[in-house]
């Protein structure tokens, strides 16, 4: 196992021109029926700078070939560019070493990889997988197929009503040494829960039981270090953070991932392959078996770099306030239910109104501009529970502006006049 030598770069210390940065997205710069485009569907997929858009331009005018079984020059240009994305995101995670460090297209992948080939292989009938009430169906569908194949019982950790938190008097009623995992998502991407991973991953550990973290709307938006947060697995999506599509990933401890079997076979995870017997490369090659997406771990880099040149912090704490201020301002309107907790949270805000239903409102502020979502947010589960089909959701990042909000603002008491009581 390799460990990581590169050197993080530092967060700009002086103030920050926001407006600069949003300058970096050609994509926010658009008229969408009309009107400025406000885009506050980033929960769902992220914008990409400029710069993520040129490395991946870059690498494939100048660099691209396959990896790894090529001697030749542009094979090493491609194989340095992948390896090197891998050390990139082993420092972005503060993993004690790159080999911890897994590419897949994203947190999907990801859950589907470490239930497969570490839970499918490790537990045994009867054993338990306790998972929180908020998790997206990425992280629920992957043990629901576990359970139907193995007999493993999936036990649900309850959420308090109108999802403001975890249950925690139930988590310890729960948490027994019948559990072999425990996941939970980080930051909810239906309510903006921020779940308090750490000490769920130290209680998890306290009953022998390995823990997985649903990182896909953490992973861009706030300082992560998998060491500290004590993980066993933690999963991200590129897209999700200013990356490419198709590209992501998760963190495996070294002793969980060398305990792995393969999960895919073919080119790539072999050491040596006869007509009858193979032989496996160690992690995590051993789980990217075929062509990988060299352009995508290119343009993961860059926007990892993109982001650490801003300062996760500072975008934390401009998610924060923008968050706080499109709450504020959306909870002064009559009649707005909004789901999740009052105080901190994600940059996500699921609400509904009492006189237009949720649909109707999302179609109607996109011919003002406003890119929101409307829908169950793959929580069908969750929103059974909060006794809704679904929500409304507005989901911000560092390149959204409260202006933006004001103009949501008014586009949804637009939507009032026409479809409601207001
Ligand atoms: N988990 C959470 C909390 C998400 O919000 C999402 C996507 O919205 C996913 C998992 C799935 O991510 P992907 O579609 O990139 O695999």
């Amino acid at each position: 196992m390799s460990s990581v030598t590169a050197t993080v770069e530092q967060p700009r210390s002086a103030a920050i021109d926001w407006d600069a940065i949003r300058s970096d997205f050609p994509v926010l710069d658009q008229e969408i029926n009309g009107h400025p485009l406000v885009y506050f569907d980033s929960a769902a997929s992220s914008q990409r700078p400029r710069q993520v858009i040129e490395a991946i331009q870059r690498y494939y005018q100048e660099d691209h070939a396959n990896v790894h079984r090529g001697i030749h020059e542009l094979s090493n240009r491609a194989t340095v560019a992948y390896e090197g994305a891998r050390v990139r995101a082993a420092e972005f995670f503060n993993s004690h070493s790159s080999d911890e460090i897994v590419f897949t297209r994203g947190t999907t992948e990801s859950i589907n990889l470490i239930a497969s080939a570490w839970a499918g292989t490790k537990l045994r009938e009867g054993d338990q997988v306790l998972i929180t009430e908020m998790e997206h169906h990425s992280n629920l569908v992957p043990w629901q197929l576990l359970s139907e194949r193995m007999g493993i019982e999936l036990v649900f950790w309850p959420i308090h009503e109108g999802g403001e938190s975890l249950d925690w008097e139930a988590f310890d009623r729960l948490l027994t040494p019948k559990v072999k995992v425990v996941t939970c998502v980080h930051i909810s991407n239906s309510l903006g829960v921020i779940n308090p991973v750490q000490e769920i991953c130290r209680r998890a550990r306290e009953v022998g039981a390995v823990s997985l973290v649903d990182g896909a709307q953490s992973a861009g938006h706030r300082r992560i270090d998998v060491q500290a947060m004590g993980c066993d697995f933690y999963t991200f999506s590129g897209h999700k953070l200013c990356g490419p599509t198709g590209i992501g990933g998760f963190y495996g401890r070294w002793e969980c991932l060398e305990a792995m079997p393969p999960y895919q076979g073919g080119g790539e995870m072999i050491e040596e392959v006869g007509y009858t017997q193979v032989s496996y490369k160690a992690p995590p090659h051993r789980f990217e078996a075929g062509t990988p997406h060299m352009a995508g771990a290119v343009g993961l880099h860059a926007a990892m770099d993109y982001l650490d040149a801003i300062g996760r912090d500072q975008i934390a704490e401009h998610d924060a306030e923008l968050t706080r201020y499109a709450y504020d301002r959306l909870s002064d309107m009559e009649g707005v239910k909004i789901y999740g907790p009052a105080g901190e949270r994600g940059a996500v805000l699921s609400f509904l109104l009492d006189d237009v239903n949720a649909n109707d409102l999302v179609e109607y502020v996109d011919k003002r501009g406003v890119a929101l979502r409307g829908g169950h947010h793959c929580t069908q589960p969750l929103m059974k529970k909060l006794g809704v089909p679904g929500t409304a959701r507005a989901s911000f990042y560092f390149y959204n502006r409260k202006e933006e909000v004001d103009r949501m603002i008014e586009a949804i008491g637009r939507a009032r006049r026409l479809f409601g009581s207001g």
